[in-house]
């Protein structure tokens, strides 16, 4: 499957979802941020990175952004780059393709919470990139 593809795909849903996805410099370090209701992703990377930073981006979208009451900071980034890293591994996107990594043990070290929030949003992305219609609504955890 092309990552071209997952990328439209997940485009797509940032979209439905209410957030644009841009491309701009970024200072450097940063391969991309939720800024209000767009993403940004620094321009200039391979696919597979710009895919996996997607999914990051698209994970504090959907679990992190509307929390109510606030998630601690230390915990959305844990969250989005265990979804990164599950999606990555699916979806057999380098560098998170490498054989036996076993995704049931990307949520070993989270708390409770975190794990419902992780399981969902890389469920979601992934039914996304692999084509498949996703009803946009905010998880109720
Ligand atoms: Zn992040």
């Amino acid at each position: 499957m092309s990552l071209q593809l997952y990328i439209e795909r997940l485009e797509r849903f940032s979209r439905q979802c209410g957030a644009t996805v841009i491309r701009n410099s970024l200072e450097s370090g940063v391969l991309g941020r939720v800024e209000g209701r767009r993403i940004v992703l620094r321009s200039g990377l391979s696919l597979e990175l710009e895919l996996l930073t997607l999914a990051h981006e698209l994970t504090h979208l959907l679990a992190h952004c509307n929390a109510s009451p606030r998630l601690n900071r230390t915990v959305c980034e844990y969250e989005a780059e265990a979804v990164e890293k599950w999606v990555g591994a699916a979806l057999d996107v380098s560098p998170h393709a490498e054989a036996g990594l076993d995704v049931a043990s990307l949520t070993d070290d989270l708390l409770a919470g975190s794990v419902i929030r992780v399981r969902w949003a890389a469920a979601t992305l992934l039914r996304v990139a692999r084509g498949g219609a996703v009803e946009y609504q905010r998880l109720q955890a």
